[in-house]
């Protein structure tokens, strides 16, 4: 077979580049081996504004530009619908919440997302201690959605093979490289938290934080809105709700753990008070980097190796505009923001 372009791996990151070298006619293969799963277990949320510290997100207006044209492209292309919106609201447990609100409303980066408004409405099964606070414009990707669609698509276009990349035999020439029976111009590493794995990049500053979720459902939890506190609590249907996040930065694995169910429960209690019951429990590593920025660019050696990662805890939206800048890269030479080109960081040898 021969193509311009091998991906490894189809998470946000792999989906955002392979449609952004279908836009431009390229021709490509996907390799994954589903040994990842961070873009699968996400909420898929998009918030402009960080609620722990009151702050815009990083290139928060550029992100959402590029994010509602990408999955209208991507609802053309593949028939579903993949977006949902809803508002956040930030519960205040004292009047220092509020106080730091209203200040924060002041912010002409923020003022367009955050309702100045005091919310004094009761939430059915919500303790909403000094009210809430709402922020517009925010919503959800239904991420494992997209992706199962977009799969499908790219099996029938025999563009996606369900299989490990082994680093160890992939062959590089000046302008080219082959792996097994694939030869291309290009290989570009979308592979999350695998990038540990990856010989190639694996020098680079991916910290990887460990992630678990509930599923509760909460028949009498009465509410359509993501509510944010310590944790969040979002509505999928059905009363079914999302629980949701720990935060580990040392165990690895994938598995769902006591500690962590014992964590959000803990939390989650001091958040709502109707009865609920466990339906799931699971858990991703978000590829996360020291300096919080996207890992992107050319191997410093071999020219025609490429990295698409460092996501972080935000891949819904950052993923859509760093695959445009990526493209305009690789295939025009436009150099890359300097924040998320790996040049900050040089292997050692
Ligand atoms: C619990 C949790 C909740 C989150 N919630 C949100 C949220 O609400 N909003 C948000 O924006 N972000 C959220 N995130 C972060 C988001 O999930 C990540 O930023 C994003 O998914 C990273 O995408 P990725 O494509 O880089 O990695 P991944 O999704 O991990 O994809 C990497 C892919 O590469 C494949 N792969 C790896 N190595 C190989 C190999 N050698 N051969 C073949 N295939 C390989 C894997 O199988 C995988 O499919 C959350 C993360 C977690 C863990």
């Amino acid at each position: 077979m021969q193509v311009e372009y091998i991906i490894v791996g189809f998470g946000l990151a792999g989906m955002a580049i392979s449609k952004e070298l279908e836009d431009h006619g390229h021709s490509f293969v996907v390799l994954d081996n589903a040994s990842q799963v961070s873009s699968r277990v996400a909420a898929g949320v998009f918030n402009p504004v960080i609620l722990k510290r009151f702050t815009p997100v990083w290139n928060a207006d550029e992100q959402l530009d590029n994010l509602f044209p990408f999955y209208k492209d991507i609802s053309k292309r593949l028939g579903g619908q993949y977006l949902t919106f809803f508002d956040t609201l930030k519960v205040f447990k004292s009047v220092e919440d509020q106080n730091n609100w209203f200040m924060a409303c002041d912010n002409p980066l923020l003022e367009k997302y955050m309702d100045p408004k005091i919310i004094k409405v009761e939430k059915n099964g919500i303790t909403h201690y000094e009210g809430f606070g709402k922020v517009n414009g925010t919503g959800r990707v239904l991420v494992t959605n997209v992706l199962d669609d977009y799969i499908k698509y790219l099996k029938e276009k025999e563009q996606f093979l369900d299989i490990p990349f082994m680093h160890g035999e992939l062959d590089i020439q000046e302008d080219s490289i082959t792996y097994k029976n694939i030869t291309a111009t290009k290989i570009i590493f979308a592979e999350g938290y695998g990038l540990k794995e990856n010989p190639f990049f694996n020098y680079l500053p991916l910290t990887g934080t460990k992630g678990e979720m509930l599923f509760i459902k909460a028949p009498d939890l009465k509410i359509t809105e993501q509510i944010k506190s310590s944790l969040f609590v979002l509505p999928v249907g059905n009363d079914i709700y999302w629980i949701g996040a720990t935060f580990n930065w040392t165990d690895k694995t994938l598995d769902p753990t006591e500690k962590g169910r014992k964590e959000l429960l803990d939390k989650l209690e001091t958040m709502i008070d109707v009865p609920y019951e466990i339906v799931n429990q699971f858990g991703g590593i978000r590829p996360t980097v020291k300096d919080r920025r996207p890992l992107v660019g050319k191997h410093p050696e071999y020219k025609n190796l490429i990295v698409f990662n460092g996501l972080g805890t935000r891949g819904v939206m950052i993923a859509p505009t760093v695959a445009k800048q990526l493209y305009q890269h690789i295939e025009h030479n436009k150099p890359l923001s300097k924040e998320i080109d790996i040049q900050r960081f040089l292997p050692n040898s």
